[in-house]
């Protein structure tokens, strides 16, 4: 089964082989302020809090541009084009967008889980040197007591 790809603004999925077919579909703008104008237009909070690099992966299906916005080959956008076409939202306070874009961490939840188990090990090990420590020092007063 092909990998489906959905709108930001309309939901509506489409099979990835129509990113080469009749229906286009568009990705967010890798420059910063064209892409925060897209987000802003847009009206997602959610997509106001992802970092640009997730923003990328982000599509806007044909339906939301007039035909201007596209090059006269109609395969790409031209670089000024933004959604204004069919908006089911409307556009996000500009205090929203701040802080745009929001850095890239890697806090995953595998990063967390990460983190959590290294904390795990971070205690066996101080508890072992506890633990060794014990040892040495009766070791001493038995080894070394006189
Ligand atoms: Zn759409």
């Amino acid at each position: 089964m092909n990998p489906r790809k959905s709108c930001e603004i309309c939901k509506t999925y489409y099979y990835a082989k129509n990113l080469e077919g009749n229906i286009f579909m568009a990705s967010f703008p890798t420059n910063k302020e064209r892409c925060k104008l897209w987000v802003k237009i847009v009206g997602n909070k959610a997509l106001a809090e992802l970092p640009l690099i997730q923003l990328k992966r982000k599509l806007i299906c044909q339906n939301h541009f007039t035909p201007h916005d596209f090059n006269h080959n109609k395969n790409r956008l031209k670089r000024t084009s933004f959604p204004s076409q069919n908006l089911t939202r409307p556009p996000l306070d500009d205090t929203l967008l701040e802080s745009f874009p929001k850095p890239f961490t890697k806090i995953t939840e595998n990063e967390m889980k990460l983190n959590q188990y290294k904390k795990k090990c971070e205690q066996i090990v101080q508890l072992v040197q506890h633990d060794h420590n014990y040892v040495s020092q009766d070791g001493g007063v038995l080894g070394h007591g006189n």
